[in-house]
């Protein structure tokens, strides 16, 4: 019977790499219904998807027509304004939008069972509990403590007290649940404003209310965080929600403890990677509820639902960390920076060595530019930065006489050093003395990096593991050296150099759980520590206040990269490492082993001119005609083998040739890691000034693919590459 078909029909984004959205039958379901979650049959199984939709009509025959099994109504649906945000999504980086919506789902929204929403309780005292004289020790302390605050959150409660002395207290009527959802804001008194600081907050909130970009140029300790900060009282003050993103889930501990000392009422949430499922989804649900008046997360936090959004805020915006490198390929701050635009709240990209797109932005008045120059503690100044001639000075496994020498004051005096390896287009290896043979991956073309202690060599690309083995493979030599210095091996070397120093080593390995990283952010803070050795992890946004000699090793290695974005990326790493020096009181020193210091970077360097070497590598992108001055984007293919790559990348090129207008394309290449877990990988590089023209030229490159050709190989797009 059709009439009962009658605008019954759900369009649901599904979990599946075709670009459509996929028809139902659902019966109760209603133009309400649009943006909630389903389940529906799909083949064999059963999916959990997302109703987009809902129409009279479909293109399916009658017959084949299946009828939705669910649609949820445990939470409220999706916002009209989020699902924009997914369909820009979709359609910019190229992705089908029911893989783009279920990729920003928390894990638990996916699973089909409905969800419990747990809202978080406040207690205050009542009339009677204001006067009242209570017996037990508990319960008296616990009337103490909301007398003196206007509410305490169940969670706040239940850190000190036992359950029964809240029950007790509601039973006698002496506290109860406060009505509504939020504590009135409070916020906690902060430090005065230096003149910069108070400029960029005054810019800020002039234009508060619209859309409009700011990019916070700072340097290391010049109080880019106490500008957040202030923004961020009066968004709140106006009832509003800030988004603030990082790019690490390591430097979410620390911010969520400043935000909650700063606004000890505000609901906050913290989303990142480190969370269990169901913290996730109640973070998520407070977001979406609009009781969080903070969002704080790593990129994927870009996608969670926001009522009553006043600012989004990108904290050190030139990070690689905010492109997410599978999948929907999308970096995250240009995400943010569009979501404002939607949403038309201020967005702050803030970072003390701008990505050359926002400094370029900036300087070209696309974006409002706010610049601190100054570090916010007077007597905290700029750490000096030196160099060590490696072509002159004596080195003892890495580490030069000099750098030795320096440490070695800092120990007497009761300092701390920081030993900084620069992994980047790096890594210890093993090499024979006799005939140079060096390991090397087997399914990869990559060289394995040595662990030492685990008597190991490793592939860091595609996870290979083998024994060190005991002679050269090639010429039997017994005599297998280390080469290059991992952090293992530094960490040994001044070991037995600093015998009773105290050394903590800070990587990857060293840090598997958030736990692990606090503790030893406590150590360093606390002094427990003399020397510090580690890699990126340490470079970003903590404050070691009694570090004073940073020593800097392989960092050569990215000058001459042939990666377009390395001298960007090195500046960046360099200052960030720089910036951990010296910074209340004490005048740090940097010190730079080098083969090349008289490299142009190193001489910006010296000087924390970022101005510099942005102006030079600005002119050496325009001249070469890569970005910021044109879009990108890629085309990667993957096989068994590297022909077939190359042939689907072909046929790719000469269908583009024919539509490439105001686009250039470039031959298909090789990747500069060809091989990667027993798959040969290529790519085809196109651009253009226009980023229009680049994105209409792509829209109709792969809706004219030929799908016999796009079945053999396995291949995606990425739009604004970060890696080739
Ligand atoms: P950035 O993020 O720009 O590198 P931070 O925000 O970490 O710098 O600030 C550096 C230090 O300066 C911190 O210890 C911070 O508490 C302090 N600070 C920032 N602003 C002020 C201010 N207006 N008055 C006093 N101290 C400040
Ligand atoms: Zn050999
Ligand atoms: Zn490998």
């Amino acid at each position: 019977m059709a009439s009962d078909y009658s605008a019954n029909i759900i369009k649901v984004a599904l979990d599946i790499p075709v670009p459509a959205l996929f028809d139902y039958l659902a019966k109760e379901a209603d133009i309400g219904d649009i943006g909630a979650r389903a389940i529906v049959p799909f083949g064999a199984k059963k999916l959990t998807g997302v109703v987009l939709g809902i129409s009279e009509n479909t293109d399916i025959p009658v017959e084949r027509l299946k009828s939705a099994e669910f649609v949820f109504r445990d939470i409220p649906p999706l916002s009209g304004k989020l699902l924009d945000l997914f369909r820009f999504c979709s359609a910019y980086y190229h992705q089908p939008i029911g893989q783009v919506v279920l990729n920003a789902l928390p894990a638990r929204l996916k699973a089909q069972r409905p969800v419990e929403i747990k809202r978080p309780r406040h207690f205050s005292l009542t009339e009677a509990g204001q006067h009242a004289n209570v017996r037990g020790r508990q319960m008296k302390s616990l009337i103490d403590r909301l007398n003196e605050s206007s509410g305490l959150s169940e969670a706040e409660i239940r850190k000190t007290y036992p359950a029964q002395a809240l029950k007790k207290l509601l039973s006698l009527g002496l506290v109860d649940e406060i009505p509504g959802k939020a504590l009135p804001l409070s916020i906690s008194p902060s430090p005065q404003l230096t003149l910069e600081q108070a400029h960029a907050v005054a810019r800020i909130l002039d234009e508060k209310g619209k859309f409009q970009p700011w990019l916070l140029y700072g340097i290391t300790g010049s109080g880019k965080t106490e500008v957040y900060l202030q923004v961020i009282a009066r968004i709140l003050e106006a009832g509003q929600q800030v988004l603030f993103l990082v790019p690490e889930i390591n430097l979410t501990p620390h911010l969520e403890n400043l935000f909650a000392a700063r606004f000890p009422n505000t609901g906050i949430v913290s989303l990142h990677s480190g969370l269990s499922d169901t913290e996730r989804l109640q973070g998520w649900l407070m977001a979406q509820s609009g009781e969080a008046g903070i969002v704080l997360g790593t990129r994927l936090a870009v996608f969670t639902p926001l009522p009553n959004p006043g600012l989004i805020i990108v904290d050190e915006e030139h990070d690689a960390s905010f492109k997410q490198q599978e999948g929907l390929r999308y970096s995250a701050r240009d995400v943010a920076v569009f979501r404002a635009k939607q949403e038309a709240v201020p967005v702050v990209l803030g970072s003390a060595t701008p990505s050359l797109e926002s400094y370029r932005s900036a300087k070209t008045g696309r974006y409002g530019l706010l610049e601190l120059r100054h570090r916010a503690i007077q007597s905290a100044s700029l750490p000096r930065v030196r160099y060590i001639d490696l072509r002159q000075e004596k080195r003892k496994s890495g580490l030069s006489e000099k750098l030795i020498a320096a440490i070695s004051v800092r120990l007497n005096r009761g300092e701390q050093s920081m030993v900084f390896l620069n992994r980047r287009g790096y890594s210890p290896a093993m090499i024979c003395r006799a005939c140079s043979w060096t390991p090397s991956c087997p399914r990869c073309t990559s060289r394995l990096v040595l662990h030492l202690k685990l008597g190991r060599l490793r592939c860091h690309y595609c996870g290979f593991v083998e024994k060190i083995p005991p002679a050269c493979p090639e010429c039997g030599n017994l005599d297998l050296k280390p080469v290059g210095h991992g952090t293992q091996r530094i960490e040994s070397e001044l070991g037995s150099l600093f015998p009773d120093a105290r050394i903590l080593r800070i990587d990857r390995d060293s840090i598997r759980k958030k736990h692990d990283w606090l503790g030893m952010l406590d150590k360093i803070r606390s002094g427990d520590a003399d020397i510090l050795i580690g890699t990126q992890l340490l470079a970003k946004g903590h404050d070691f206040p009694n570090l004073t000699l940073v020593g800097i090793l392989n960092s050569d290695a990215s000058l001459f990269s042939s990666d377009f974005r390395a001298s960007e990326r090195l500046f960046a790493l360099l200052t960030q490492v720089s910036g951990r020096a010296g910074r209340a009181g004490s005048p740090g020193e940097v010190l730079i082993q080098t083969e090349y210091k008289d490299h142009p970077l190193y001489r910006a360097l010296e000087h924390h001119d970022f101005d510099a070497i942005a102006a030079m590598l600005l002119d050496e992108r325009s001249a070469a005609g890569f970005p910021p001055y044109v879009h990108q984007a890629l085309i990667r293919a993957e096989a068994p083998a590297l022909d077939k790559a190359m042939d689907f990348l072909e046929k790719i090129r000469s269908a583009a040739s024919k539509i490439a207008q105001g686009v250039t394309i470039f031959d298909p290449a090789a990747a500069s890691m060809i091989r990667l877990g027993n798959m040969e990988r290529a790519h085809i590089l196109f651009q253009s000034a226009s980023r229009i023209r680049l994105q209409n030229f792509l829209d109709e490159l792969l809706s004219n693919l030929d799908p016999a050709a796009s079945r053999a190989v396995k291949w995606h797009i990425d739009v604004d590459p970060l890696e080739f």
